[in-house]
C-alpha cells in the first residue's frame, strides 16, 4: 500500500535535542572541538560598553562567519539564512530551535568595526595556530611560502591611469579613506601604480591567466609536515610587496611560537638577492629558494664559466684572464656599489681584442663586464643547497602551499573578496586560513566523545 505524508505539522511539543540529531562525525562537530572563546572574550571585552542593551554575541557572529567560510557561503544574507534552517549550524552556533539568528546587517556593523579595531581575527588565527601547535602539528623544521592572487571587489569599469590626484571628500568609500590614510605611512600604498580602481586603490591591477584586474595576494607561510598555515598576509597583488610579507610573517611566527625554522621554501619570485641575504646572514635560515637571475644567452659562457677568487677580489675567466673592480689605485677610493647593489668586474679591453673565445663570451661589447651582487656569498649558499639532495625534497614540499590555494579556491569558493580595502582583504584571508587550519585539526586530532563521560542520550550544551 503507498504510504501518504500526514498533513498535521502543528504539534505542540516536542521532544527534542538538537545534540542527538549532529551525527559524530559531521565537520562542524569536529571543528567544535578545537574552538574556545575564553581567552578571545576577554580580549574584546573592552571594545562593548558595560551599560545599555546587551548586544549579540560575539561568539555567535564568529560561529556564523566560521560556517560561511568552511562552506563557501559568501553571502552574509544567505549565511543568516542557512543557519536559520539548518540544525548542524544552529547547533554549531549554540542556538536552540526557537532562537532568533541575527539580521545580516549586524555583520556588517561588528566586521567594520569592532572585530577590526579588536584585531579580533588575528587573535582566533593566532589561537588555532597554538592549538596545532599544543596538537603537535607544527614541527617548524621546514617553511614553505608561497602568494596566490584573489580578485578584489573592483569593477574593470571603475579603472582610470593613474596617479590620480585625489581630493577630500567626504562622500568617500571606506577603502578610499583606508587608501588615502596609508598613503602617509605604509609603503604598500605609496607603490607606483599604473591603473587605479577608484573604488579600492589599494587593489593592484594584473594579470593572471585572463584579462587583467585588480586583485590582491594571500600570502601563506606554512609548516610543511601536517601543512598548517602558520602565518597569513594580505598585499596587494605585487611580487615585492609579496616577498616582503614573507619577512614580516617570519619574524612575527617566531615572536608569537618562538619557532624559526631551519629552511625556508620558495619559487623563484623570493630568489632576489636582498631576501636570500636577509635569511642566511640575519635569519641563519637555509634558503631553499632558486636564486633569481636575468636571463642569459645559452649559446654564450654563463657565470658559473668564471671562477671567483674571493682573497684577490676578482673573476678569472675561461682564457685565464682577470676580470678587475678597480684598475687604478685612487687616493680617495670612490664607492664601486652600483644603484642595483652590485660591483662591476671588467676584463682588459686588450685582452679580449684579441682573444679566441671572443665570439662565446661578449661578441657585442669591447670587453667583458660581470656584475657582482654585494650579497653574492648569499646567493651561493643558495646556490650549494640547489645541488643536494634535501633540495629536489623541498621542491616536491613546495606543491603543498599550492594544494592550499587550490583548495581555497575550488572547495571553500573563495576566488573574489567581498569586502574592500587591505582591511577587508586582511580579515578575509585570517577566516580562511583558520577554517583551513581547523579542518586540519579535525581531520588529524579529533576524537570521538567518549560515552561514559558524555552519555549520548543526555542533552547537553556547550
Ligand atoms: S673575451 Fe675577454 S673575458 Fe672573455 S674569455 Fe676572452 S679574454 Fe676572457
Amino acid at each position: 500500500m503507498m504510504g501518504q505524508l500526514p498533513a498535521q505539522q502543528n504539534a505542540l511539543f516536542y521532544d527534542f535535542c538538537l545534540d542527538n540529531h549532529i551525527p559524530e562525525n559531521h565537520l562542524l562537530r569536529k571543528i567544535d572541538q578545537f574552538l574556545r572563546f575564553d581567552d578571545i572574550r576577554t580580549h574584546l571585552e573592552p571594545f562593548y560598553s558595560h551599560t545599555g542593551r546587551p548586544s549579540i554575541d560575539p561568539e555567535l557572529l564568529i560561529r556564523m562567519l566560521l560556517i560561511g567560510y568552511c562552506y563557501g557561503i559568501r553571502s552574509e544574507r544567505r549565511l543568516c539564512e542557512e543557519v536559520n534552517f539548518n540544525l548542524a549550524y544552529r547547533w554549531f552556533c549554540g542556538l536552540g530551535l526557537e532562537d532568533d539568528v541575527p539580521n545580516h546587517s549586524t555583520f556588517s556593523h561588528n566586521r567594520h568595526g569592532r572585530f577590526r579595531e579588536s584585531d579580533v581575527l588575528r587573535v582566533i588565527f593566532a589561537t588555532v595556530v597554538q592549538r596545532c601547535n599544543n596538537e603537535g602539528l607544527v614541527k617548524g623544521e621546514g617553511f614553505a611560502t608561497d602568494a596566490s592572487y584573489v580578485k578584489a571587489d573592483a569593477s574593470r569599469q571603475k579603472m582610470v591611469d593613474g596617479p590620480v590626484d585625489w581630493q577630500p571628500n567626504p562622500s568617500q568609500s571606506r577603502a578610499v579613506r583606508e587608501y588615502l590614510e596609508a598613503l602617509d605611512n605604509d609603503p604598500l600604498a605609496k607603490r607606483p601604480q599604473k591603473k587605479v580602481s577608484t573604488t579600492d586603490p589599494m587593489a593592484q591591477w594584473a594579470g593572471d591567466k585572463g584579462p587583467a584586474q585588480f586583485y590582491y595576494s594571500t600570502n601563506y607561510l606554512i609548516d610543511i609536515e601536517h601543512n598548517i598555515i602558520v602565518d597569513v598576509e594580505p598585499t596587494p597583488a605585487h611580487r615585492i610587496s609579496e616577498v616582503t610579507s614573507t619577512q614580516t610573517m617570519i619574524d612575527r611566527v617566531e615572536a608569537d611560537l618562538e619557532i624559526k625554522p631551519n629552511r625556508l621554501i620558495a619559487d623563484t619570485a623570493y630568489g632576489a638577492a636582498p631576501m636570500l641575504n636577509w635569511l642566511v646572514e640575519e635569519k641563519q635560515i637555509e634558503p631553499h629558494i632558486p636564486v633569481w637571475q636575468k636571463g642569459q644567452n645559452k649559446e654564450l659562457f654563463g657565470r658559473d664559466d668564471f671562477s671567483w677568487n674571493a682573497q684577490e677580489d676578482k673573476y678569472v675567466c675561461p682564457a685565464g684572464k682577470d676580470l678587475l673592480s678597480r684598475k687604478r689605485n685612487f687616493k680617495n677610493k670612490p664607492s664601486l656599489v652600483t644603484k642595483a647593489n652590485t660591483i662591476n668586474y671588467r676584463a682588459s679591453q686588450l685582452d679580449c681584442r684579441t682573444c679566441p673565445l671572443k665570439e662565446k663570451c661578449c661578441p657585442n661589447t669591447l670587453f667583458k663586464r660581470i656584475q657582482r651582487s654585494v650579497f653574492e656569498e648569499s646567493r651561493d649558499v643558495a646556490r650549494g643547497i640547489a645541488k643536494t639532495p634535501e633540495y629536489q625534497q623541498s621542491r616536491r614540499d613546495r606543491k603543498k602551499v599550492e594544494v592550499l590555494f587550490a583548495h581555497m579556491k575550488r572547495i571553500m569558493n573563495f576566488d573574489r573578496l567581498r569586502l574592500r580595502g587591505i582591511s577587508g582583504a586582511r580579515d578575509e584571508f585570517l577566516l580562511t586560513a583558520t577554517v583551513q587550519n581547523l579542518k586540519k585539526l579535525a581531520q588529524q586530532r579529533y576524537k570521538p566523545p567518549n560515552p561514559r563521560i558524555n552519555p549520548p542520550n543526555l542533552c547537553h550544551t556547550r
